[in-house]
Order: structure tokens, then C-alpha cells, then sequence
């Protein structure tokens, strides 16, 4: 099995696997394999790691899609409009009750009502 040593602390990092990680920002992976200094928990990955995780991220990002949009003013409401390809991807009409949920001071969630 392949080795690396932390540059830091010139000693051998162990093999770990993360539950979950972040290669790109927004795009979680489960299951990440690294290496950790068992001394300051420095991580690292092995170029074939790093390989897999571009692999797995871009698998993931064919299957979702993203717009962006610009907030406009509605009375004294701020909008954002559904772009008509996800509305109808996620058969949302006119009337349709959403719930939108802060997730951070930098993220929501916008959820359509089952019922
Ligand atoms: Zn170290």
C-alpha cells in the first residue's frame, strides 16, 4: 500500500477515511479516503485520491444544475424567480406552497410543500 509521510512532522500519515468531504465547495462526497499525520492531523491525498474525487464530484454534477439569478423587488418583498426548465424539473406552478429555510448566514433551502 502506498505511503506518505507529513512534511511537517517527517513521519508516516496514516490511511483515513473521512465520512464526508468537500473536494469542490457545495458538492459533498462521502466516503473520502486521505492521508492524516497521527501528530498535527495534517491531511493529504494521494494523486489517485485526488483523481477520485474529481471523478465522483463530476459524476455528481451531471445530475444536479445550478442558475443564477439576481433578486428583484416585488412591493417590499425581495424576489427570486424559478427558471421555467427547474419549475417544470420539479413541477413546481403558480399557487405551489414553498418553505424556505436559512441553512447559514450564506445559504437556504427552498422546498417544495408535499402537502
Ligand atoms: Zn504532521
Amino acid at each position: 500500500m502506498k505511503k506518505l509521510t507529513c512534511l511537517k512532522c517527517n513521519i508516516n500519515a496514516n490511511r483515513v477515511v473521512y465520512p464526508t468531504y468537500e473536494y469542490e465547495e457545495g458538492v459533498p462526497l462521502k466516503d473520502v479516503e486521505a492521508f492524516e499525520c497521527p501528530n498535527c492531523g495534517e491531511f493529504t491525498f494521494t494523486e489517485e485520491q485526488v483523481d477520485e474525487m474529481e471523478r465522483r464530484t463530476d459524476a455528481i454534477k451531471i445530475h444536479t444544475f445550478s442558475f443564477l439569478r439576481r433578486v428583484t423587488v416585488s412591493g417590499r418583498s425581495l424576489c427570486i424567480n424559478i427558471p421555467e426548465d427547474l419549475a417544470r424539473h420539479l413541477k413546481v406552478a403558480k399557487g405551489q406552497a414553498i418553505r424556505i429555510r436559512a441553512l447559514d448566514d450564506r445559504r437556504f433551502l427552498v422546498e417544495k410543500q408535499i402537502r
